[in-house]
Order: structure tokens, then sequence, then C-alpha cells
């Protein structure tokens, strides 16, 4: 398997959950970290613990994705060396609200557009043009099942993800030609801070998301965006679909009373 020692890996969305525990994963197979989302001591923390278990290098950059001049400024903050982003991984996103549209909050829509679709891009490209000067990459994407089929209540954040899902395909194609490689990485249920985001810190709705179910773990998802980063040179994986055993797609969902 392809080595990751020395690779630059640009993770957003490392303070919870999918991300954090790519950092983990990455960082044990040697890679360098860029390490990014708001709360920056939650960064801090992290980036201390891979240096403490692995000797991990890392760098913190701390911004809103939503707002594309943070954006910018951070990573124009890194020395030139760091810019040269071996792989992307688009991990920060949320869902905000479940309700169905007549009855939407407008501000949690403008929320999820502009991190999981806005954002996505603003990131994605200002990392690519170092890429595709260096004709070599990979930019890997969190899609969800919900890119794929929709669920009652679930419509912005569900176009979101089939916007992620459009990204990526299309992402595949402009890059044909430069030897860069695009993942999406499409997980069902996963347990991190997600629903309790969603649920504005109401735990308990939280909690009964997963009831009943066994569900996915962010190492689990972690482990399958490992999968992707280290194929031979010539093997691109376009797109991992993984779910629970007791979830089919986002709708088909059998729980274990409890
Ligand atoms: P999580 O534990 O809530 O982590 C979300 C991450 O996104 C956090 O690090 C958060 O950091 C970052 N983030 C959110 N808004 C941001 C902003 N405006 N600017 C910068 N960073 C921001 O959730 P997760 O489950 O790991 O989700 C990771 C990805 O997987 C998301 O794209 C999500 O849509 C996708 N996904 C999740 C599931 C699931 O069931 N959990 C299923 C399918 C797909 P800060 O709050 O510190 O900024």
């Amino acid at each position: 398997m392809p080595s990751l020692k020395n690779k630059i890996v640009f993770i957003s969305g490392a303070s919870s959950g999918i991300g954090m525990a790519c950092a983990r994963s990455f960082a044990s197979e040697g890679a360098t970290l860029i390490l990014a989302a708001r709360r920056k001591e939650k960064l801090e923390q992290l980036a201390l613990e891979l240096k403490e278990t692995f000797n991990t290098g890392s760098r913190i950059l701390s911004f809103d994705i939503q707002n594309n001049h943070e954006v910018k400024e951070a990573f124009n903050s890194l020395p030139e060396d760091w810019k040269s982003v071996d792989i992307l991984i688009n991990s920060a996103g949320l869902a905000k609200g479940m309700q169905k549209l007549q009855e939407g909050n407008p501000d949690d829509w403008d929320v999820m557009i502009n991190t999981n679709i806005k954002g996505l891009l603003y990131l994605t490209r200002e990392v690519l043009p170092y890429m595709v000067k260096r004709e070599s990459g990979h930019i890997i994407n969190l899609g969800s099942t919900a890119g794929h089929d929709v669920y009652p209540s679930g419509n912005v954040y569900c176009a979101t993800k089939f916007a992620v899902n459009a990204i990526s395909q299309s992402l595949r194609i402009d890059l044909l030609d430069k030897s860069i490689k695009v993942s999406s990485v499409d997980p069902g249920m996963v347990e991190t801070e997600f629903s309790v985001v969603r649920f504005s810190g109401d735990v308990d709705r939280a909690k009964n998301v997963y009831r009943g179910v066994d569900p996915l773990t962010a190492e689990d998802v972690a482990d399958a965006i490992l999968y992707c980063a280290t194929r031979p040179k010539h093997v691109n994986i376009n797109e991992i679909i993984l779910t629970p055993v007791a979830q089919a797609q986002s709708n088909f969902v059998v729980r274990k009373p409890v």
C-alpha cells in the first residue's frame, strides 16, 4: 500500500466526528496534517495529542468555511511548502433542523447551503491550483446516503448532499487530464456530534436518532477514507457508500426494541 509518510493531508471539520477520526488514522500512518475548523481549542488539543502519540507535525487553521474571505486568508497564511496539499478531506458539514419545507427556517437553509456546498467549494478552490500545478493530489469529499435518496423533512440537507455528489462527479471529469483523484465517501447513520448540532444541543432528541440501531462510528468512516487514500497510483475509488447493517438507505432502517 502506498505510504502516507510525510504526505500533507488537509482535513476540514477536524475538531469533531469523522474529521477528527481521520486526523488520528492518517497521523498513525505518518501523514503531516493541516487541521481546520472553527473551534481552535479542540484543534489545539488534537494537535497536541497527535504530537505526543505519533510525533505528528501539524498546523491549525481556525476559520468559518462559510466565509470565502476567511477561507482565503487562512489558506494564504500557510507557509508556501504547506500549500502543496497531497490529500484534501472535505469533512466540514452539518445539518440544521428537520422540518417539512413549508415549516422550515430559511436561516438554517442558509447555514447548510453555505457550509456544505459553498464552503466545500471555497476551500477546494484554494487547494486545487497547487495540485493542478503538480499534476498530483486527491480530493476526498464527505457525501452522504442523503445525497443518493431523500428522507422525510430532509429536504435542504439532502439537497446539499446531492450537490456534493454532483460536485464530486464533475470535479472528476474536470481533473481527468491532471492525474488528480476524486473520491466521495457517503455514509448513512454515524454517531458523532452531527445530530446534537442538527437539533441545536437537544441531546435526548439526538440520541433518539440512533435508537435500536448499532450506528457507524466516526472511525468506521475514517477507515473507508483511509482505504481510498492508500490505493495504488493508477486506482481511483470513485465512491464508497457505507451504512450500519440495520440501514439499507436513508429511509430504510430496522430498529431493535429498546
Ligand atoms: P460533526 O461531529 O458535527 O463534525 C462536523 C465538523 O464540521 C466539525 O469539526 C465542525 O467544526 C465542522 N464545521 C461545521 N461548520 C463549520 C464551519 N462553518 N466552518 C468550519 N468548520 C465547520 O459531524 P460529522 O458526523 O463528523 O460530519 C462530518 C461530515 O460527514 C459532514 O459533512 C456531514 O454532513 C457528513 N455526514 C455525516 C453523517 C452522520 O450521520 N454523522 C452521515 C453522512 C454524512 P467546528 O464546529 O469546530 O467549526
